[in-house]
């Protein structure tokens, strides 16, 4: 009798809806739909020997270990602070229209920014494919609550736990948000893992298409966190202006962030090669707490946002490579766009990973 693999998920989510993103100019449904968790969870209900739980509560206090306190003010009131203005019309979504960059202030003491908090999303989203609706925030909460409630399964004594996290998160640094993240659920849970004394040492293992630029930021310079990704370019890829091989952490964290940027078209022989890298490097680490995967399916050859070239059966493969570790791990959703083989990429993963967690 397999060991049935417990699935933390809520329908929450659904509330983070009817969304637009800007690409190319061109207003269009985001790819970060609400049908993609539904998709996912449907195939691991079919597929049986997975037992789904709701998460629990756990308040604002492990966001904000990772997250700075003006951030999480405006993903969580943004929405409202636009509606009490009138400045919303609740078939769309907010988006900035105007980005605090960096040479924007440059060599200049400026005043402080609006207090309403829709207006100041620009100093705080980096991108035009981040909307808020009004659920936004409540789904971005509970995509935490998720994520720290797979923790909890895994620190209890399970070998694999996944968290069905929606909105995703690897893309939200410890100030900023964007990349359809609003939380950083990944590394939420590294920190909080940490601050609960259940480790001293922490290795994060990121697989989504895109680099996640925001869980390399808030580990930059931690000696007690390892993140490893791999990720297409970003000379070609989202977000473009991090996740090459030469960033490797500062200071107390040098040499603790590891990036493989793939070429285009990298089928699974490739990435296996670029994957067996990683996983060295995550043994060698000797980290004492359960394995955090960022697990996102947007590699698959079909991803209409992606240019990799694996195929569901490899995921399977990626699993059992992961799995082979021996760690107890924490998998958590991020991205993956392909709706028709989404669930099936997430049955291979979890089925792969479950591999080596026969008890024995
Ligand atoms: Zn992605």
């Amino acid at each position: 009798m397999p060991h049935v693999t417990p699935v933390i998920r809520s329908d929450a989510h659904l509330a983070h809806a009817g969304l637009v993103e800007l690409a190319s100019g061109v207003e269009i449904p985001c790819w970060e739909s609400p049908e993609r968790a539904v998709v996912i969870e449907a195939a691991l209900r079919a597929e049986g020997g997975f037992a789904f739980e709701e998460p629990s509560e756990h308040g604002a206090e492990a966001i904000l270990r990772v997250h700075d306190a003006d951030m999480v003010d405006v993903v969580e009131n943004a929405w409202t602070d636009a509606a009490a203005a009138g400045a919303v019309d609740g078939a769309r979504s907010l988006i900035a229209d105007t980005f605090l960059l960096g040479p924007y202030t440059e060599r200049m003491q400026v005043g402080d920014p609006p207090t309403a908090r829709h207006l100041r999303l620009g100093a705080r989203c980096f991108d035009t494919a981040t909307p808020i609706v009004a659920g936004t925030a409540g789904a971005a909460r509970v995509a935490v609550d998720v994520a720290l409630s797979t923790a909890e399964r895994a620190l209890a004594g399970e070998p694999l736990a996944y968290g069905l996290c929606r909105p995703p998160g690897h893309h939200a640094a410890g100030a900023m948000f964007g990349g359809y993240c609003y939380f950083n659920n990944a590394a939420i849970v590294a920190q909080w893992l940490i601050d609960q004394g259940a480790a001293r040492r922490i290795a994060i293992v990121d697989i989504d298409y895109h680099h996640g630029n925001g869980t390399q930021q808030i580990f930059w310079e931690r000696g007690d966190v390892l993140y490893v990704s791999l990720h297409a370019d970003p000379m070609r890829a989202y977000p473009y202006f991090s996740g090459n091989a030469s960033e490797t952490g500062s200071g107390d964290g040098a040499g603790l962030t590891r990036n493989w940027p793939l070429p285009a078209r990298t089928v699974f022989d490739e990435y296996a090669t670029a994957l067996s890298e990683a996983l060295d490097l995550v043994a060698a680490f000797d980290a004492d707490g359960p394995i955090v995967v960022s697990a996102g399916f947007d590699t698959f050859e079909r991803d209409p946002i992606g240019d990799l070239a694996l195929r569901t059966p490899d995921y399977a493969r990626i699993g059992e490579m992961i799995g082979a570790l021996g760690a107890r791990l924490i998998v958590l959703q991020e991205g993956g766009y392909a709706l028709d083989a989404l669930g099936a990429n997430a049955v291979a993963l979890l089925n792969g990973l479950r591999q080596s967690d026969e008890p024995g």
